[in-house]
């Protein structure tokens, strides 16, 4: 299974990067996990969007999603056209969500059946929240977990079925989160770090993130083997990131960049 970021940063692209975007692969099973502004760039500069296995969403914030817009003109209109819908895996309302969303941008007649028709096929995973049950995407497996934030969020946890092997993504989430508990034992913990220890204090943006030294303190208590931070402020200093995690968290860390690659 490989890792690639797209995007690492918080609520806008830091410069040079996107907002959150992750490429999954394993096999010829290829997936995108959220799809913040600038992710589409990146990623068009991998592989054809069209070859896709499909795209699963975290949440509703905008940093999560405003690239679906482009991805859906990309794979609409460029040459040689459309291939077969890709499935879009949302959160529970996220159909109604997105059907509002393509309406402000259909202006009436563009595509009279439906903003998305046509290019994705619009999923809920409400079915496997109730169950319990994975979701499967050719040879990924992927659970889902409520994490705390200000909006319903779902952690996202990836096992390669052929390996056994796990990758766990955070999303955005408060400290208040079942998290370590759902990351237990990940060859690769992607979390998010949205805040430094010594700015955080006890406000209200941080009820809704995390700090890089609670982002390793879960990497701790899940018996994660290496730690990815992500949802990242420029403005905060990335040296500061690593060096707040490294208090709490003993393993290798790196900080999410576009273009980052990792092999679990
Ligand atoms: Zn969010
Ligand atoms: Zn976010």
């Amino acid at each position: 299974m490989e890792l690639t970021i797209l995007g690492g940063s918080a609520a806008t692209p830091n410069g040079g990067d996107a907002s959150a975007g992750y490429l999954v692969s394993s096999g010829t099973t290829s997936i995108l996990i959220d799809c913040g502004s600038g992710v589409v760039s990146q990623l068009r500069a991998r592989c054809d969007p069209r070859t896709l296995s499909g795209v699963v969403i975290s949440h509703l914030h905008s940093d999560h999603i405003l690239d679906l817009i482009a991805l859906r003109y990309g794979l609409q209109y460029a040459p040689p056209g459309p291939g077969a819908a890709i499935p879009l895996h949302l959160p529970p309302d996220g159909t109604d969500f997105l059907a509002r969303l393509g309406d402000i941008f259909a202006l009436g007649n563009e595509h009279p059946t439906g903003f998305w028709d046509g290019v994705f096929a619009l999923h809920e995973y409400s079915e496997q929240l109730a169950s319990g049950e994975p979701l499967l995407l050719g040879g990924l497996a992927l659970s889902f977990a409520p994490m705390v934030h200000y909006i319903p969020v779902w952690a996202i946890r990836i096992e390669e079925v052929s390996t056994g092997r796990v990758l766990t993504y955070s999303a955005d989430t408060g400290p208040a989160a079942p998290l370590a508990a759902f990351a237990a034992d990940s060859a690769l913990f992607l979390c998010e770090a949205t805040l430094l220890r010594q700015v955080s204090g006890t406000d209200l943006a941080h009820a809704g993130h995390l700090t890089a030294s609670e982002a390793g303190t879960i990497a701790t208590e899940a018996r994660a083997r290496r730690l990815i931070l992500t949802h990242l402020w420029a403005e905060l200093g990335f040296d500061n990131y690593l060096a707040d995690a490294r208090t709490t968290f003993a393993g290798p860390i790196d900080l999410a960049r576009s273009g980052m690659k990792f092999t679990i």
